[in-house]
């Protein structure tokens, strides 16, 4: 029997039963919609309450300050179309960061075309971006600034305090995409004194399709969709309610256990830094320290990252070679060339994504298998041959 190891955590996670567990009675007996009046209704209206403040709580934030939405993407887009109408009168000057996931980086961009001006700040090779930098680059008429929390390819993690600080010092508002980062390491939107903030389930074991937007008290940001007048008149629709309560109870469950987790996912995934630096021409991406728990990235030289994926699917183990969204192309990811990497290097990426559902014995077999492929691989790549020979 083929094992089977799902090591690609940042693409998605598997759901927990904790949160498929509090989903259920709302996928069958308690199917009423929140709005109806009826005890049915309320029974929906009062597991939106609750899940709200668990929400909030575990973010600490205020219920009021949590708009429930359709994911990650959707809560980027809205927080930056939100940010900028809000923002008009002061300007069409966005920045951001060169790594950011396409839910930002292609908004902006669409963006750029209706006459908005951005600034993408460049990072080290590291993934980290200049505090000094992005004090230049903020102008009277910056509307907003948008930066990650934590990357999604290189696991990156950027201090957003400090961050926030300077862009709010100019007026403008911040915004950032915590997705990678919420129910994996500690967010708090008062310490870090964001104005938005936004989180997908699906990446802390929670269901696919649901997530919230973070929006600080006192900043009445316009509507998104528009209808029935949900979400206080925000984001209209029928609301979620199963998929929301399983994202508060993946929530509260990832909160509670972080500190056991963390220790548990670091010590997996510096195992498999430590045994796969030693492969030659290999290097770890991202910042060596400030890094999410659970994220081991590397690129291998003269290696296609695509036939790597593959060839790891073979021996049952699911990884991923830049992001899943860009991995439908085959330029290489925009986060690897912003840390400086050549594009042929980049080519040969591959992100290695642990969370808690892991175990060790899954990267004894990681351990076991990627060596050997790789080495196959190099045994049939021309540019392999190229470089051996000119070292002789
Ligand atoms: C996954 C991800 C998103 C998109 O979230 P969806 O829920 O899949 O729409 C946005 N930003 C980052 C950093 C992500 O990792």
């Amino acid at each position: 029997m083929t094992k089977f190891v799902y090591a690609d955590n940042a693409g998605t996670t598997s759901i927990s039963k904790t949160a498929l567990d509090a989903m259920m009675p709302y996928l069958t007996e308690y199917y009423g919609n929140p709005s109806s009046i009826y005890s049915l209704g309320r029974k929906s209206r009062a597991a939106l309450d609750s899940a709200r403040e668990t929400v909030a709580a575990a973010l600490n934030a205020k219920p009021e300050e949590i708009f429930f939405t359709g994911g990650g993407t959707e809560a980027d887009n809205w927080a930056i179309r939100a940010a900028l109408e809000k923002m008009s009168a002061k300007g069409k000057h966005i920045i951001t960061s060169a790594i950011e996931h396409h839910a930002v980086g292609h908004t902006l961009s669409a963006l750029e075309k209706k006459g908005y001006e951005v600034t993408y700040l460049p990072v080290d090779e590291k993934g980290q971006i200049s505090l000094q930098e992005l004090e230049k680059a903020v102008r009277d008429d910056t509307a907003l600034v948008t930066i990650m929390m934590a990357n999604n390819e290189i696991g990156t993690i950027l201090p957003i305090a400090d961050i926030a600080k300077i862009a709010k010092s100019r007026g403008a508002l911040f915004h950032t995409d915590a997705v990678q980062a919420v129910g994996h390491i500690p967010v708090d939107v008062k310490a870090l004194d964001v104005d938005m903030l936004s989180l997908a389930a699906h990446k802390f074991r929670g269901p696919k399709g649901v997530g919230a937007l973070y929006v600080k008290k006192g900043h009445a940001i316009p509507a998104f969709i528009i209808g029935g007048g949900q979400e206080r008149g925000r984001r209209s629709g029928t609301e979620n309610v199963a998929g929301i309560v399983g994202m508060a109870a993946a929530l509260e469950d990832a909160v509670r256990n972080m500190d056991e987790n963390i220790a548990k996912i670091t010590r997996m995934r510096d195992r498999l830094i430590a045994e796969l630096s030693k492969i030659p021409y290999s290097r770890l991406t991202g910042d060596p320290v400030n890094r999410l728990p659970g994220t081991a990235s590397f690129v291998f030289e003269c290696i296609e990252g695509e036939s790597l994926v593959l060839s790891l699917d073979a021996k049952g183990i699911c990884a991923s070679s830049g992001s899943a969204c860009s991995s439908a192309s085959l330029d290489p990811s925009h986060v690897l060339l912003a840390i400086g990497l050549k594009h042929e290097v980049a080519h040969g990426s591959l992100r290695l994504t642990v969370n808690e559902a892991n175990t060790e014995e899954d990267i004894d077999y990681i351990l076991e298998v990627l060596p050997p492929i790789i080495s196959r691989l190099r045994d049939m790549s021309p540019l392999w041959e190229e470089k051996m020979n000119v070292r002789v």
